[in-house]
């Protein structure tokens, strides 16, 4: 079986981290993921000015930024889960021209939920394992079951730069699920259930396409 070449899409917090993490652990793809790509290259300037003043409104890093960071990871991989890009149409359109994708496959999770998930998510500041203060907590209180690294709460997971990123998914990346819908490409994963659940429903998905 060839390595699968998958685009997960989803509003922020459908879990699109977690679940990349179990398609890379099953398949041995990479996990191509534009966020981390800006977290770790925040202050980088660019003619644009730098991704962290976007980020931290919650707003979109300009398209020329992100478009390259994605070609020079996916030139690079034999296989992939892409997550977290395209976020509009013209990104959609950039990434038809540069690869050929096996699934995609969306998480579908209600608004007020996703509230909830971002708002209450920390981060392992050392390996990015995630937890939730109330749904998936550590051991102990601030610190990674894993690596025993400090848990952070992401600069744009408060409450008013939640309701800006949903906002601009609803008005931006809403368009690019409707796009793969009329293609007939888009798989419907529903989002809701656990991490476990919702792991089945996408193996078999990208089991089905490979
Ligand atoms: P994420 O970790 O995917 O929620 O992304 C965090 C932030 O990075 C977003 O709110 C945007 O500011 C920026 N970002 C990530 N991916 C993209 C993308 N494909 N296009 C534009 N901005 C992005």
């Amino acid at each position: 079986m060839s390595q699968p070449k998958v685009l997960l899409l989803g509003p922020p917090g459908a879990g699109k981290g977690t679940q990349s993490s179990n398609i890379v652990e099953e398949y041995g793809v990479d996990h191509v993921t534009t966020g981390d790509a800006l977290r770790a290259n925040k202050d980088m300037e660019t003619e644009h000015g730098t991704p962290r003043e976007y980020m931290e409104a919650g707003e979109l890093v300009p398209d020329p930024v992100v478009n390259e960071i994605v070609k020079a990871a996916l030139e690079e991989a034999d296989g992939f889960v892409l997550d977290g890009y395209p976020r509009n149409l013209s990104q959609a359109e950039y990434l038809d021209d540069i690869t050929d994708l096996d699934l995609v496959a969306l998480l579908d999770v209600d608004r007020g939920e996703l509230v909830d998930r971002l708002t209450g998510r920390r981060v392992c500041e050392e390996c990015g394992t995630n937890y939730h203060v109330e749904f998936s907590p550590p051991e102990e209180a601030g610190v990674c079951d894993e690596c025993g690294g400090d848990l952070v709460q992401r600069d744009d997971d408060n409450e008013e730069t939640v309701e800006e990123r949903l906002d601009v998914f609803e008005e931006n990346t809403q368009p690019v699920i409707e796009y793969y819908d009329e293609e007939g490409e888009l798989v419907r994963i529903d989002g809701e259930g656990t991490p476990e659940e919702v792991w089945a429903d996408l193996r078999a998905a990208i089991d089905d396409a490979n």
